[in-house]
Formats: structure tokens, C-alpha cells, sequence
């Protein structure tokens, strides 16, 4: 991939900043060639690869590095953009929002620095892994689970600050995140919560510290790059029983979301189950040729027969309830009852005890088998995620799937989403799978995307997380008293990083210097 410079640097001053870079890391670690800005590019980008360049790539190993680097780019107003392990795949992967910004590789500190079983957390650097973590779990015989994505290839650090989550009770993985060490825009090095205070005995147990509580203001965010993470991990419990449930018809979300919101609520469910729709697990098995050859969408009487053929309903559930047999039982019982209102169906069940093996548990055990549904559309394969936040009511969840299914439809793509259901909230996390070698097909699903996002806007739903290529759009879409928030981010951000140097435009925030008037986000800056 040819060299595109950031903006507002000339070549000759880009090669000085990588020589400088190079006397901090060593020269091995600046990586600026083609091959490697390619590794370092969106490649499962819907054909908008060429809107997101990295000019080249640095690997730091230590908190010193990085604020020496964080200090040269000031110094040569380089823009930088942190990646823990660079696999946010269906969202950017590692590469930035500006083309021209170089790329902070962060999967050199890689240490993991402390795990607490009696507290239930752990001290983690940014390159930590899932497998990483999870490895030394195991092998340490710690009884403390993590709570994993279902694609597992990424970093715990950059999972929680991009707020994604998985699928015990501690899913969410930011809210499981307590106390950071951040370098600053400047360079200067910071502890949050009770970590400001040195040799601080709760480091990693309290989370709001003294004032105001600045963990999440360092999430989805361009105000510093994080070094350090405290994450509570879950203790392991005594027991879990699982549900495996089958929905036959499509619109049974309605009722299943309507009858599990309360539960998920009063706690007597306490993960957050995932309705997605049971086309996922042919996807990942095999491919579409295999079940059908027209163009255009799956039609609905080919998908039920691919589904009855693999003892599949419309809609899957993986429910678990992780505590006390007893109280399992008592609780599944109430699930069941639920159920029974709706459906005739058994429901399966699966008991796990401690000392089984635990991939049968119901904890997070780290995968990668899910990316195998991109290979469903053949070529070279890739996805997108549109990502809602919905109110958890039939109401809502009917509107959102029939819109959306009916919009896949229109440009030919296979319906492939999930409803996450959280507390007060679900996700609706709907992947659009292509074939990135068919032009025609990548044009229409990046088309798709902006429509979604404003069909979402009108019903006042917003995104939980969003790809690069659309954060400007995004962050349009809150809007009160004509993007308040937005300028809010704004003032922070140039008082942090007044050279703009730290991840420019990530989620719509971009710095003063490449804030053109009337630029991306004109219609922010209208008087108010
Ligand atoms: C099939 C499939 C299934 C998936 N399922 C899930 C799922 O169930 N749940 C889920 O959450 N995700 C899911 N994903 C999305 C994605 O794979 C994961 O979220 C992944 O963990 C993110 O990659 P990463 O951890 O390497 O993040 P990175 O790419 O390292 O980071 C993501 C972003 O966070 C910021 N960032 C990262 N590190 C730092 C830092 N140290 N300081 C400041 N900012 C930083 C940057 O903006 C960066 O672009 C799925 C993806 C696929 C393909």
C-alpha cells in the first residue's frame, strides 16, 4: 500500500518523525513499508479500505516508549492511533480513521501484572490477549472466569474500551473496568481513581476514587492512550445450568424479549442471553452455495428448509444461570414456565458442576471459530456491523428486525443479526456478510449502512459502537440542542491534545486544527 502522508506534514518531515520514532523503539519497530501498512489496514473494509491508510506503524514496550513517542508526534504533529491488538474486526480492525495517521501498536506490553483471586481482578498492559489471560487462568488453577467475545482473537483492553462484551454475568466488559494508567495526549502519565493516590491499597476495588471518575471518559474516546487496566473478573461459581432454546417462528423475539426483560431485570437471569437468528450457525459451517445459487437475498422458504434440515428454529437462545444448583433450578423453573406460554418445544437442558471440564460451563472460553461466517458469501469475505440500542420490548425489537431484514433484502444480503438482552437495553448487533472481490455488492452494503443508521435515528435509537468508516454520521445523530455533546467532546478535546495528534475523528471528535469550518461536521458548528 503506497505511502499516503498525514495531513499537514510534509515527506520530509514524516521521515524525520519515523528516524525519531526509530531512536526511541529501535528501528525493527517502526514499520513503514507497504507490506506493512497493508497488515495494518480494515481488511474486511466493505471496498473503503483506501479511506483509512496508516502511513506506517510503531511498536512500543514500555510506558516510557510510548511517552517519549507521544512527544515526538506533538513535536512533528504526527497523528497517532492506539490499537491494543487491532483486531476490532466488523468495526475498523487496526486501522485508523484518517489516512496518513500512524498506527501505536500496543501488543508489545503485553504483561499480565497482577491477578487477585481473593478480590477477583486482574492488572492487565494493553497487549494482553483473551487466550493470553485465559491461559494463565488455567494454568495458575485461579478460579476467576472472563467474560469473552464470541470472536476471541482480540485484546481484553481494547474489548472493554470499545464497551464490547460478552456473555456471563460480567459481560459488559467496561463496566467491569476499574482503574486505568493512561499516557495523556501530552505525554504526561496518569492513574485513574483511587491509583492517583501512590501505593493505593483499592486500587483496583474502587472505582470512582476522589472527584470526578474519569475510567469512562478514557472509553470510545481520542483523550489518551491506555497503558494499564484493572478488570473484574467473575468468581467462579458453584454450579451453572443452561438453556438451549429454539424459537420456531420469526416474530417469537417479540415475546421471548418480552418475557426475559423482566427476569434480566429482577436479576433472576443475570447474563446477558443472546437471541440471534439460528441462520449463524450454517453460516459458520458452511457456504451459501452449498444450500442455494439464486441472487439476491436467501429467500425465506429456502432458509426454513436449511434451518429444518439442521434441527434448527428461526431463532436461537443460549440462556445460563450460574450460582447454586438449587437456586438454578428454581429459577429455570420460572424461565420455563415463561416459555411454556408461547411454545411447545422442550426446552434442553445442561447442568455443569465445578471440577467438570469448563468448556461445558457456560464461562468464557476463548474462540475464533465465529469468523468462519465469513467465508458464507465465498471470495474474499468480510462483514460489517450495524450495532443499535433498543428499549427491550416486542414493540421495539419487531420494528428494528422487520426494518432491518427488509432493507437486507432490498440490496440482496442474507439477514444475519442478534438481540443482546442486557439489563435495560438490548443490542442489536446485525452483521452484514459480503464478498469484498464483488464491487457492486460492497457498494450497495456501505449504501445500506447510512440508510440504517438514520432509519435507527428516526426511531431514536443510536449505536452502541460503530466502523471507522461512519463515526462522523453517528455522532451526528445525538443531537440535542444542536449537538451539545458533541461540542462538549469538542473543548475537552483541544484542551488534552490542542496539536490534535491523538486518534483525530474517533467516534466523530475530531481536533480544532482538522475541524475545516463547515468540515465533517458542519452542521454541529451551526449557532446555538
Ligand atoms: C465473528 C465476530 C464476532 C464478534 N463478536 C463480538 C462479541 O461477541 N462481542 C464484542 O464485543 N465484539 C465482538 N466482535 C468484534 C471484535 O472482534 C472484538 O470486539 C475485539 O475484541 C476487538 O479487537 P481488539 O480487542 O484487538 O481491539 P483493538 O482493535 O485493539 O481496539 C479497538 C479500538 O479501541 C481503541 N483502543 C484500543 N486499545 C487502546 C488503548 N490501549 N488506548 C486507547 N484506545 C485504545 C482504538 O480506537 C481501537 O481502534 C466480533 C467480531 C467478529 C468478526
Amino acid at each position: 500500500m503506497r505511502l499516503v502522508l498525514p495531513p499537514r506534514v510534509s515527506e520530509q518531515t514524516f521521515q524525520k518523525a519515523l528516524q525519531a520514532f526509530a531512536g526511541v523503539v529501535g528501528k525493527q519497530w517502526v514499520l513503514a513499508t507497504d507490506e506493512d501498512r497493508e497488515t495494518f489496514m480494515d481488511y474486511y473494509a466493505a471496498g473503503d479500505a483506501d479511506l483509512h491508510v496508516p502511513s506506517a506503524a510503531i511498536g512500543p514496550q514500555s510506558v516510557e516508549e510510548l511517552q517519549a513517542i507521544v512527544r515526538l508526534a506533538n513535536q512533528y504533529k504526527i497523528p497517532l492511533w492506539p490499537i491494543s491488538r487491532g483486531k476490532n474486526l466488523g468495526y475498523g480492525a487496526a486501522a485508523p480513521c484518517l489516512s496518513g495517521t500512524v498506527v501505536l501498536d500496543l501488543g508489545r506490553m503485553n504483561r499480565i501484572l497482577d491477578v487477585n483471586e481473593r478480590y477477583g481482578y486482574c492488572l492487565i498492559e494493553p497487549g494482553v490477549g483473551f487466550f493470553d489471560l485465559f491461559q494463565y487462568l488455567q494454568a495458575n488453577k485461579i478460579k476467576l472466569w472472563m467474560s469473552i467475545p464470541a470472536n476471541a482473537w482480540g485484546s481484553v483492553v481494547g474489548n472493554a474500551l470499545e464497551r464490547g462484551y460478552g456473555y456471563t454475568p460480567y459481560g459488559e466488559n467496561t463496566r467491569n473496568i476499574c482503574g486505568l494508567e493512561v499516557v495523556l495526549p501530552n505525554g504526561d502519565l496518569v492513574r485513574t481513581g483511587n491509583g492517583a493516590m501512590s501505593h493505593s491499597a483499592s486500587w483496583q476495588l474502587f472505582k470512582y476514587g476522589f472527584g470526578p471518575s474519569w475510567d469512562q471518559l478514557f472509553c470510545q474516546s481520542n483523550f489518551g492512550v491506555c497503558t494499564k487496566m484493572g478488570l473484574w473478573l467473575m468468581p467462579e461459581p458453584e454450579a451453572t445450568l443452561g438453556l438451549n432454546i429454539q424459537l420456531p417462528n420469526p416474530d417469537d423475539v417479540g415475546w421471548a424479549i418480552d418475557e426475559l426483560a423482566p427476569l434480566r431485570m429482577k436479576g433472576v437471569i443475570e447474563q446477558s442471553p443472546s437471541i440471534g437468528n439460528s441462520l449463524r450457525f450454517v453460516a459458520s459451517a458452511t457456504q451459501r452455495s452449498q444450500w442455494y445459487q439464486g441472487d439476491g437475498a436467501l429467500p425465506d422458504d429456502v432458509l426454513l428448509e436449511i434451518l429444518k434440515k439442521n434441527n434448527l428454529g428461526w431463532w436461537t437462545i443460549n440462556l445460563r444461570l450460574y450460582g447454586y444448583d438449587e437456586v438454578n433450578e428454581v429459577h429455570a423453573r420460572v424461565i420455563k414456565d415463561a416459555f411454556k406460554k408461547h411454545m411447545k418445544q422442550e426446552i434442553e437442558t445442561v447442568k455443569w458442576h465445578r471440577g467438570e471440564p469448563i468448556e461445558n460451563s457456560g464461562a468464557g472460553v476463548p474462540a475464533t471459530t465465529a469468523l468462519q461466517i465469513i467465508n458464507w458469501r465465498g471470495g474474499r469475505g468480510g462483514h460489517i456491523g450495524f450495532s443499535p440500542v433498543l428499549p427491550p420490548t416486542s414493540e421495539h425489537v419487531l420494528k428494528q428486525f422487520h426494518s432491518t431484514k427488509k432493507r437486507y433484502e432490498e440490496i440482496g444480503v442474507d439477514y444475519y443479526g442478534s438481540f443482546t438482552l442486557f439489563e435495560r437495553y438490548t443490542t442489536n448487533v446485525n452483521m452484514m456478510v459480503y464478498d469484498r472481490d464483488d464491487a457492486a455488492m460492497t457498494q450497495k452494503v456501505r449504501a445500506l449502512f447510512k440508510v440504517l443508521i438514520a432509519d435507527a435515528a428516526k426511531e431514536g435509537y443510536s449505536e452502541y459502537r460503530t466502523h471507522i468508516s461512519y463515526m462522523d454520521d453517528v455522532a451526528l445523530t445525538f443531537d440535542f440542542n444542536h449537538h451539545a455533546l458533541l461540542r462538549l467532546n469538542e473543548t475537552v478535546k483541544d484542551a488534552l491534545d490542542p496539536n490534535g495528534i491523538l486518534a483525530p475523528g474517533k467516534q466523530g471528535v475530531w481536533p480544532r486544527a482538522l475541524r475545516t469550518e463547515g468540515g465533517r461536521l458542519g452542521s454541529a458548528h451551526e449557532d446555538h
